[in-house]
């Protein structure tokens, strides 16, 4: 064996399930065909789920550095500093169930080099030019063949994960059936000055498609070319004939870069694994950017799976452990799917969609509306559906944990955020000091970090057990004395009988 995982991909969905399957004990191998890290500005930032985890991870800082002017030039860029569902800017952050837990803005080149900086410093191994061409999956193990400079090469392992992207040559190589829908529209934009930007009309809806522009930007979202496919850079005459079919007029750029072609095809891989080859991130679903979803869901994709896949390889993993990747995961990727067809439907060109726009636009005035469409493009209101938690259990059972400061009870008058507790990759209870909740995981430690506290700043939660990926694995309210069976449920079905002991760290 090459490595226990071989990853195909060091976009920042590789990046992130590399250093999570290291942090969790696994040796992980990375193969990415691209000389360089590629400069493409496509994602200008990350949600509130993509961006707990990797504070968890102790990443936030890095996040954070260039916030403030990211946020000026988006709100510059869309018009409007409130989110947005198909282009109707009214998702205000203020209105929110949860407002603090928001996404980062950061371009996704600066992303992958924070991310390229975590996974090297936890030792990951990422070999560049190598462009995979073959797999060969079987009972005990995938080999992968690579073309490299020189020559092919044929390594193993005993997983094969493909983080390689919408075109995904691990998807089509494993035979992964991959349904959806084809696209309504092709989108490009580009960094770009316009000669005679007086003779664009303002940005916007038109009859055949919609129109964005400002100072050193344009961006098409085209109706009328989406059945044609379109390889290779985005030139000039491709951009300017698209302008024309959208707004009607003749442009002509003195200066265009960093120009990006991508349409709204719809598509989820059926599973995420079929037996040694799994998929995660763009591999295993692509929609339209709309309401910037991708990421998040890609960066949760890895941090579900690389937990589960290093105690697999380690032999550590409960029966079944590796199958719930694909059963919280593909429910996540679907609802993504689901809000980007219909923001699609809703950009139709056409005076049946001017109706149906003005109406949704007046029910976004609604707060419990409001609020409704920030949950769906946020995220935070997936609940992967365990199965132990009976109808008895807490509401948060499920969710994602938010960075909840505790009072720990070994170190009176601090204060300690949950993601301090959470940089080493384990799963962390934290739970009433001296109470039955700590009584009882006591056979799991230190696999499990137990965090004894006098006081949680979250009004819904007393304790909790979190998984490494962030999942409320189980909880229980404040000044309720918790009940310790679905927590033992918890711990078992997650992280193997007490006895073995069986997820000690490595790292
Ligand atoms: C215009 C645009 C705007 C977007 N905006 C947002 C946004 O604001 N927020 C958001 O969350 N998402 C956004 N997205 C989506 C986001 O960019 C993707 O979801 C993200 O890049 C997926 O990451 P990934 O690691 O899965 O795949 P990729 O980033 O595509 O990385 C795949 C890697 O695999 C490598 N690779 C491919 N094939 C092989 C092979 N055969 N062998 C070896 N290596 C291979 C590639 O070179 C690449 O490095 C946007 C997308 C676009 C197009």
């Amino acid at each position: 064996m090459d490595a226990d995982v071989i990853v195909v991909g060091a976009g920042p969905v590789g990046l992130l399930l590399a250093a999570e399957l290291r942090l969790a004990g696994a040796e992980p191998l990375v193969l990415e065909r691209l000389t360089e890290p590629s400069p493409l500005r496509r994602s200008r930032g990350i949600g509130p789920l993509a961006a707990e985890a990797l504070r968890r991870r102790g990443l936030g800082e890095r996040l954070t550095e260039h916030q403030p002017e990211r946020g000026a030039q988006k709100a510059r860029e869309h018009g409007s500093a409130k989110d947005h569902f198909a282009w109707i800017h009214k998702i205000d952050p203020q209105l929110q169930e949860e407002p603090d837990r928001r996404g980062v803005l950061i371009w996704q080149p600066d992303l992958e080099a924070v991310l390229g900086e975590h996974a090297a410093g936890l030792g990951v191994a990422v070999r560049r030019r190598h462009t995979v061409t073959g797999l060969s999956p079987g009972e005990d193990g995938a080999t992968v063949t690579a073309g490299t400079p020189t020559g092919a090469r044929r390594l193993r392992a005993a997983y094969v994960v493909g983080c390689d992207g919408g075109r995904s040559t691990v998807r089509k190589l494993a035979g992964f059936a991959f349904p959806g829908t084809p696209p309504l529209m092709t989108a490009r934009q580009a960094h770009a000055e316009v000669a005679d930007p007086g003779a664009l009309p303002p940005p916007g809806r038109l009859p055949g498609g919609m129109l964005l522009h400002g100072p050193g930007g344009i961006g098409t979202f085209d109706f009328a070319d989406a059945h044609e496919r379109h390889e290779g850079p985005v030139t000039a005459e491709e951009l300017r004939a698209s302008v024309r079919r959208v707004a009607g007029v003749d442009v002509t750029f003195t200066r265009m870069d960093d120009a990006l072609r991508f349409t709204d095809q719809a598509r989820q891989a059926a599973t995420y694994r079929l037996g040694r080859v799994l998929l995660a991130g763009d591999a295993a679903h692509v929609h339209s950017p709309n309401g910037g979803q991708g990421l998040n869901l890609g960066l949760m994709d890895a941090v579900n799976l690389g937990w589960k896949l290093a105690a697999e390889v380690r032999g550590t993993a409960p029966d079944g452990l590796l199958d719930t990747y694909t059963a919280e995961r593909h429910p996540a990727g679907e609802a993504v799917l689901r809000n980007t067809r219909a923001q699609s439907a809703l950009m139709l060109p056409g005076p049946h969609t001017d109706a149906l726009r003005d109406i949704v636009a007046d029910l976004m005035d609604i707060p419990d509306v409001n609020r409704y469409f920030g949950r769906l493009l946020s995220g935070l209101g997936t609940r992967y559906a365990f199965p132990y938690a009976t109808p008895e259990a807490h509401p948060l059972t499920g969710a994602h944990c938010p960075d909840v400061t505790l009072s720990v009870a070994a170190r009176p008058g601090r204060e300690v955020p949950l993601s301090r507790l959470t940089t080493g990759g384990r799963p962390v209870l934290f739970a009433p000091a001296g109470g039955p909740a700590v009584a009882a995981a006591a056979g799991w430690r230190p696999g499990v970090e137990v965090v004894e506290v006098t006081a949680v700043d979250h009004p819904a939660l007393g304790g909790a057990l979190v998984r490494p990926d962030g999942a409320v694995a189980w909880a229980c309210a404040p000044g309720e004395p918790p009940g310790t069976a679905l927590l033992e449920a918890a711990l078992r079905t997650w992280f193997g009988s007490p006895s073995s002991a069986r997820i000690s760290r490595q790292h």
